[in-house]
């Protein structure tokens, strides 16, 4: 057991923080309000190795460990959801399924320039009819010669007009329900695929998410990931380490709160003291450091396990479910202690408020972690090694 970072984590949350400060706070405001998503960033994060900070070196990646990916997804859901969020489908759901379960010949073709971030990953799971219940979606490959063909919908997809990979899921054999889902590499250049942003979200107004058509999507067979039927196993285990990036920047996001927060309580007083001076408001930012504290010891306990290339889906479920219900919280909190001032786009803590609610909801919501861990604890719910892992770290 360890809870020292090493040199080089320290570097690199230093890296990340730096380049938060510089390129993301001083416009997340305007951005957040014009509902603007600047994909530049992704290029300068690419530049600094942050796109692939945890892919193996061979594949186009820094070659660091899994708990790298979580500093930089604290360090910079510290500056917006947004940022996080595209490093979260991106690296944790797609790139590091190629890595999982791709071929040698997708890693060359797709990983390595995805860990570069020369090409962005995303991922499409989601469907108006299936969210929680994934065997419910209605998208279709069927096999004709040496392509499968698309048929479908994809809704609430984040970088889906940014991303020029896709990691989608699809029915090839609907008899076989959630053995019959398969998972395929879809590129947006490919005749018949179409996508649309939502507007009026919450929160991640930074952000870009939406909707992805596919018309008659001609899907080259190479391009199927894993075996027919394997779809459903591979989005799980997506979903591990996706929801590993997502808790990690929970974390962050408690930590923004908190910086918020104490600044607030040195400044306005009330009742002839600084409000940091109340029990009351010392509850609360109690709460934010004990929920900080609580949440990396779950999520970098997760991340050893990853570096082991041991099965971790119980250990990241809670940590996913842990962190944003306390950065929920602390954004709540955040905002109560602003007052009236919290309300109002003059201060950050709204933006937190609105863009910590996502996480509560996406891969996996709140309901479906809390019965996850009842599960887990009964023993009804067990896990064994998967057929494909993910590479332990080789350090
Ligand atoms: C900003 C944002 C970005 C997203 N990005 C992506 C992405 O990149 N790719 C992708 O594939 N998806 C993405 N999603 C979709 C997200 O993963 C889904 O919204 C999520 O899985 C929940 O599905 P749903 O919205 O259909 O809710 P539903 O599954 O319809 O759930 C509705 C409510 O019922 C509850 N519920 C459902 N089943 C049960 C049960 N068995 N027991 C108790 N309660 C239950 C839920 O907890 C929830 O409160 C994103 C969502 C958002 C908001």
């Amino acid at each position: 057991m360890n809870f020292d970072y090493s040199a080089e984590q320290l570097m690199l949350r230093k890296t990340v923080r730096d380049f938060t400060d510089k390129e993301i706070m001083p416009y997340i405001g305007e951005w957040d309000a014009k509902g603007y998503f600047n994909k530049e960033l992704l290029k300068k994060l690419a530049h600094l190795g942050l796109m692939g900070v945890c892919i193996p070196e061979k594949y186009g990646g820094s070659g660091m460990d899994y708990n790298a990916l979580a500093i930089v997804c604290e360090e910079l859901e510290r500056g917006d959801t947004a940022f996080r969020t595209a490093v979260s489908v991106h690296t944790g759901l797609n790139s590091m399924s190629i890595l999982q379960w791709g071929t040698e010949e997708q890693k060359q073709k797709y990983l390595i320039p995805q860990a570069k971030g020369d090409k962005i990953g995303a991922f499409g799971l989601t469907e108006p009819g299936a969210g929680s219940d994934v065997a419910s979606l209605q998208s279709t490959a069927k096999k004709e010669g040496e392509y499968y063909v698309l048929n479908g919908q994809k809704t609430w997809i984040s970088l889906c007009d940014t991303a020029d990979h896709f990691l989608v899921f699809a029915y090839t054999d609907k008899s076989k329900k959630h053995h019959g889902i398969s998972a395929f590499i879809v590129e947006r250049t490919m005749d018949g695929f179409t996508s649309k942003a939502t507007k009026g979200k919450l929160g991640i107004r930074a952000g870009n998410t939406g909707e992805l058509f596919f018309d008659q999507v001609k899907v080259p067979k190479e391009n199927l990931v894993g075996k027919e039927g394997e779809g459903f196993k591979i989005a799980m285990a997506a979903l591990d380490n996706g929801r590993f990036t997502v808790a990690a920047g929970a974390c962050g996001q408690i930590m923004a709160c908190l910086e918020a927060s104490t600044e607030y309580c040195h400044e306005r007083e009330t009742f002839g003291k600084e409000i940091g001076r109340h029990q009351l408001v010392q509850q609360m930012i109690a709460k934010m450091e004990a929920g900080l504290q609580m949440s990396r010891l779950l999520v970098y306990r997760a991340g050893e396990l990853k570096n082991k290339g041991v099965r971790n889906t119980r250990e990241t479920s809670l940590a996913k479910w842990q962190a944003c219900d306390f950065a929920n919280q602390s954004a709540d909190d955040a905002v109560q202690i602003h007052g009236a001032y919290g309300y109002s786009n003059e201060y950050p803590v709204e933006r937190y408020l609105r863009n910590s609610k996502a996480p509560v909801i996406y891969e996996g919501t709140r309901e479906i972690h809390t019965i996850m861990q009842a599960e887990y604890a009964l023993g009804y719910r067990k896990d064994k090694p998967l057929n494909k892992m993910l590479p332990a770290w080789e350090g």
